[in-house]
């Protein structure tokens, strides 16, 4: 088992496939100029599945596939059956901006995928167009429409909210969650973007959104799981069928409970999204180092895991990488 110091258990693994991306949303990446890594960087697939099985020995059982966007990279449900191959590997999920399910959601389902969170911040095509840069509003919701023929399920949809952005969509977003079987999670806009323009005002914590989807749609939100062991907080509806979920990074962090670690594209491992550190498992990887040594270098990165991060802290300091880069 990976333990901390602190005695949370490390038992899910986000890995990063890729940095590059084909939107451009304001929060994440800037509109022009990213500089891609060299594709020999990036973990091969086999090096993936090497690393998966070891953190599998030790007792990870979730993974996430996230980037950059995941369905850029090449044949990527060729590595999503690799993985879903590994016994110890419970839940295989995804996350993905939605541009390439309308082709890919058939192969990714056929590959084993057990789940998939769509990344969608607005549901008006001028809004989506102003935050992604892209005009595709249209392809994610066809995408959205595909995997739920594909029976992977839940569907969640992932919201980031920005106050003077979307916020006045949160009641929309809820009436979606009301009227179709998808989990809806409000994010909290984080401090880790490239030119974001982030500033504590920007955040709207889940207090807020929820008292204003209750006051819009003059109805109560019935809790199914609050303030529990989870990252997200989760609501129903007395009468719809799907749920919604809050995720409270900055005003409610959870690193209390965080039982998650991450690999980076390009094979670095990181204990938490804002570490200031990183440890090398690919230079470990491609010296052909043995399994057990490869599991003792984990398991002391994964024990020196930070407290928490100090987003609400004057001490907090931004890490050198972006979300796109350490993956989402
Ligand atoms: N490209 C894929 C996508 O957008 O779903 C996967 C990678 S993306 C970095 C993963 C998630 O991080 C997305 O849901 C995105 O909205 C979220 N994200 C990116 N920057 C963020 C920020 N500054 N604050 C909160 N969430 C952020
Ligand atoms: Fe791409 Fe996802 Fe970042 Fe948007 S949030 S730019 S889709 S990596």
């Amino acid at each position: 088992m990976l333990k901390d110091s602190f005695n949370r258990i490390a038992n899910n693994l986000r890995i990063s496939i890729t940095d590059r991306c084909n939107f451009r949303c304001s929060y994440c990446m800037p509109e022009e100029g990213m500089v891609w890594m060299d594709k020999n960087e990036l973990l091969t697939y086999e090096e993936l599945h090497r690393l998966v099985r070891i953190f599998s020995e030790l007792g990870v059982s979730k993974i996430r596939i996230t980037g950059g966007e995941p369905l850029m990279r090449k044949d990527v449900h060729s590595l999503v059956s690799m993985l879903s191959g590994l016994d110890a590997i419970k839940d295989l999920a995804m996350t993905t901006n939605g541009y390439f399910l309308n082709d890919q959601a058939e192969l990714l389902a056929k590959a084993g995928l057990n789940r998939i969170n769509v990344s969608l911040d607005s549901l008006d095509a001028v809004k989506f167009k102003e935050i992604t840069r892209r005009d595709y509003l249209h392809r994610v919701l066809e995408g959205l429409e595909t995997i739920a023929l594909q029976g992977i399920a839940p569907i969640k949809i992932n919201a980031v909210i920005i106050r003077g952005v979307n916020d006045n969509e949160v009641s929309e977003f809820a009436i979606l969650a009301r009227e179709k079987p998808y989990i809806i999670r409000f994010i909290e806009f984080m401090p880790i973007g490239c030119d974001d323009g982030w500033n504590s005002g920007k955040v709207l914590p889940s207090q807020e959104i929820r008292e204003r989807i209750e006051y819009e749609l003059k109805m109560k939100l019935v809790p199914v799981e609050y303030h529990g062991t989870q990252p997200s907080d989760r609501f129903v509806f007395e009468d719809g069928k799907g749920e919604i979920g809050f995720i409270s990074s900055v005003s409610e962090p959870f690193c209390e409970h965080c039982n998650r670690v991450r690999i980076t594209s390009d094979g670095k491992l990181r204990t938490c999204l804002f570490s200031h550190k990183e440890t090398d498992l690919k230079k470990l990887i491609r010296n052909n180092e043995k399994d057990d040594t490869i599991k003792a270098v984990i398991g002391e990165a994964v024990w020196n895991k930070e407290e928490g991060h100090l987003i609400n802290q004057p001490e907090f300091k931004r890490p050198d990488r972006t979300m796109s880069q350490i993956g989402g």
